[in-house]
């Protein structure tokens, strides 16, 4: 059979989603409240999240079922293709065989609606009226606005600033879902205020704008908070990616040797993942690799510790790989992926040893955007082309050691809305980037103590 794309058809959409937590070997260290530093019970959840949502962070059954609405809903971009990339393997000259699983076919162009959808539909559930969220450059926002939309729910969506003013289009296009947009910090809530007040001209940060958001939330009834990536809700409806993977890479008849992810929160390198990591915990050698840039390596450069979510300290204490929860990347950095930690779940199989981590710089991210682009036709979002370098480089190993070898990799969203970050890099005016390791040591000398 030689297919270039493996497509399923609607029926063919997973009915459960796949929960890693059954088959850790440890269980997760719990959320800490962030007063207190004792672990959360759901009530202390409860003002921010459904129920059902609560009930799914800390779940520990194998298959959690996905409600038909939400099914209904999936149809409109699921089941996704999976592609053999056979014209970047001919360029390369590699053994190796290279498939990637696209997400750019959502109505946002990521990944990040997979969950978005669910998030609203459990929150309209519960009678929930608003939901107020963060974004950076407009991803995540972008597709809670659509699935608020869908379920007729408000939503706020606090952006950003520097996004807010140098990427307008996908301001806009929250804007066409039906969102409310503001530009973070603001004089909105407290924690904008305070920022506001040392520094007027403050450009925002991600962490920022969560304080901003779970701030709005936990003020008002008829409000809840929505996150994109990092906790384990999030990750556990992202495993339709994978789950969709397998079924597709069976109908081609291979098996993944290495499974590939961009990484800044976590939530499409484990949708991807995890199914297969559940054939690992049952005996089957399958790697996974999760890739993030150098200029804000959380895996590979972070401490494995207790931290906030936000940048103000409001959200409870995760464990996981971070570089301190007031870490601000470059602004040179122009691929994304700038989150300061790691999903709990990723840390935990990361300092576990089941999954490996790798940092990639970005010139060398955008190389292996453009020559995707130049073979297979697909714009990669700068976030997915560090996955595209990776298995390019997986690829150009196997030739070197004269090895087949299969190489899954996601391609977790389209660069349609990162045309200026291309020009940036045709026009060579991006940077490399290490983090000088005095910037790490003095953004961890922020980490709360955890007793
Ligand atoms: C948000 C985003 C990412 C990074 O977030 P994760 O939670 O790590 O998946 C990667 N790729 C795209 C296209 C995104 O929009």
């Amino acid at each position: 059979m030689s297919e270039t794309k493996i497509l399923l058809s609607e029926r063919d959409i997973p009915r459960q989603w796949y929960n890693i937590a059954a088959d850790l070997d440890t269980p997760l260290k719990p959320p800490l409240h962030p007063g207190t530093k004792q672990p959360v019970g759901p009530d202390d959840l409860a003002p921010l999240f459904p129920m059902a949502l609560i009930e799914q962070e800390v779940s520990t059954q194998r298959w959690i079922d996905i409600p038909e609405e939400i099914i209904d809903i999936y149809r409109l971009w699921r089941p996704t293709p999976l592609y053999r990339a056979r014209r970047l393997e001919q360029a390369l000259d590699t053994p190796a065989k290279i498939y990637y699983k696209y997400e750019g076919v959502s109505p946002a162009g990521s990944h990040k609606p997979n969950t978005a959808v669910v998030q609203a539909y459990y929150n309209k559930q519960e009678g929930v009226k608003r939901l107020a969220t963060e974004t950076g450059a407009g991803q995540w926002g972008s597709a809670l606005s659509l699935a608020c939309k869908l379920f007729g729910l408000e939503c706020t969506v606090y952006m950003v600033k520097i996004s807010y003013q140098q990427k307008p289009y996908r301001r806009s296009l929250m804007q066409v879902w039906g969102a409310e947009v503001i530009p973070s910090p603001s004089p909105r809530t407290q924690a904008g205020r305070a920022i506001l007040e040392q520094d007027p001209d403050s450009p925002g940060s991600l962490g920022i704008a969560i304080s901003e958001a779970v701030e709005d939330a936990a003020s008002r009834d008829d409000t809840k908070y929505s996150l994109g990536s990092v906790l384990n809700h999030v990750l556990l409806h992202q495993t339709i990616i994978g789950l969709e993977a397998k079924k597709q890479l069976e109908l081609a008849g291979d098996y993944p040797d290495v499974v590939i992810g961009a990484h800044g929160g976590g939530s499409n390198f484990a949708g991807l993942a995890f199914p297969f990591l559940a054939d690992k915990a049952a005996g089957k050698e399958v790697r996974a690799v999760a890739v993030e840039p150098t200029a804000s390596p959380s895996l590979t450069r972070g401490h494995a510790a207790y931290d906030f979510g936000d940048t103000a300290g409001m959200t409870p204490l995760l464990y996981m790989y971070t570089l301190g929860h007031q870490f601000v990347p470059p602004g040179i950095h122009a691929g994304g992926l700038r989150y300061h930690g790691a999903a709990p779940l990723v840390a935990h199989l990361y300092e576990q040893g089941v999954i490996e981590a790798k940092a990639v710089p970005q010139r060398a991210v955008f190389e292996a955007a453009v020559q995707f682009a130049r073979t297979e036709g697909l714009l990669p979002a700068p976030e997915s082309a560090h996955a595209v370098r990776a298995a390019i480089d997986e690829a150009l190993l196997a030739k070197e050691e004269g090895k087949e070898r299969t190489i899954l990799f996601g391609l977790s969203g389209h660069g349609h809305f990162d045309l200026a970050a291309y020009d940036a890099y045709l026009a060579g005016e991006l940077e490399d980037f290490e983090l000088p390791q005095e910037a790490i040591d003095a953004a961890l000398a922020h980490l709360p103590k955890a007793d």
